[in-house]
């Protein structure tokens, strides 16, 4: 039998459920790549062999210890809204997708722990419910998965007043199973989580993240018309360096005169 026969074999035989739908597994070998006229030739023809949607961290583990064992390769799967082929199985194998990996486990003291395919959205929406708020998010916030941002995206409105992702003290905590001879479980902290934060998932399968909060504000969205980008980015550039203004995003964007 072929190292993929035996991981489908030794999946169903653990009782995890494995999809291998021709039409869907199309669906779970994209993302937003098409946006670049120069991947698509190349990740346009690339796909998964098998599909596995785990809801605990401890299935997690037993599939990367079945995929290690069988050598198949991983490609962890949050929303496939990446923009650049992140989570496109090159080598085919087997996706893990962690949509069943959505239980916000805390929320309190500015902090959420959330396991990795909460959607951003969801989370938002229940972190104001306390009187908090994501530091920053993607224009992606809706179907976006924690998990997916923290391994392949990198900030986006909110940035303007906390930084990047990867700036200190945004990612508190991070749990991850890794993909090495035997698959271990480990919690990093401080420093350590810039080991796995941006590395799309290629040195483990995040299983829950602690994420810094802001409080709550009830912003205002104003709309400015400018001639020219020059201006635009003027003012951007004004109020983001004004104290005594707190903004969340700064847009310019310049249509050419018709
Ligand atoms: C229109 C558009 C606008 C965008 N705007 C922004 C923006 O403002 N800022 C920004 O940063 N990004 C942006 N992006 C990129 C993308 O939406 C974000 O990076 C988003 O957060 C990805 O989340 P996802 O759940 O879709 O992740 P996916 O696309 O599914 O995965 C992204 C990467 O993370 C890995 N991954 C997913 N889950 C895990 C896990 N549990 N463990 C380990 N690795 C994992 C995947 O393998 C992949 O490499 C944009 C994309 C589009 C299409």
């Amino acid at each position: 039998m072929t190292p993929l026969q035996n991981l489908r074999q030794d999946l169903i035989g653990a009782g995890i459920a494995i999809v291998d739908d021709p039409e869907r597994l199309a669906k779970l070998s994209g993302d937003y790549y098409h946006f670049s006229p120069v991947l698509t030739p190349f990740l346009a023809p690339k796909r998964a062999d098998l599909a596995v949607f785990p809801t605990s961290e401890a299935e997690v583990l037993a599939i990367a210890q079945r995929c290690v064992q069988h050598r198949v390769p991983v490609t962890v799967r949050g929303s496939g809204t990446g923009n650049y082929g992140q989570c496109v199985p090159l080598q085919g194998g087997l996706i893990l997708d962690t949509s069943g990996l959505q239980r916000i486990l805390d929320l309190e003291n500015g902090t959420a722990v959330v396991e990795p395919g909460v959607k951003l959205g969801t989370l938002e929406r229940a972190a104001q419910g306390q009187g908090w708020e994501l530091r920053m998010y993607p224009s992606t916030v809706r179907s976006a998965t924690v998990g997916g941002f923290v391994a392949g995206g990198s900030g986006g409105i909110g940035s303007v007043t906390w930084g990047q992702l990867r700036d200190r003290g945004n990612l508190r905590s991070v749990r991850l199973v890794t993909l090495e001879a035997e698959p271990q479980i480990l919690t990093l902290t401080g420093d350590d989580v810039q080991a796995v934060n941006h590395a799309y998932g290629t040195n483990g399968i995040l299983t829950a993240l602690a994420i810094a909060l802001a409080p709550a504000t009830p912003w205002q969205e104003t709309v400015v018309a400018f001639e020219n980008f020059a201006d635009a980015a003027a003012l951007g550039w004004a109020l983001a360096q004004s104290d005594g203004i707190a903004p969340k995003v700064g847009f310019g964007v310049c249509a050419p005169h018709p």
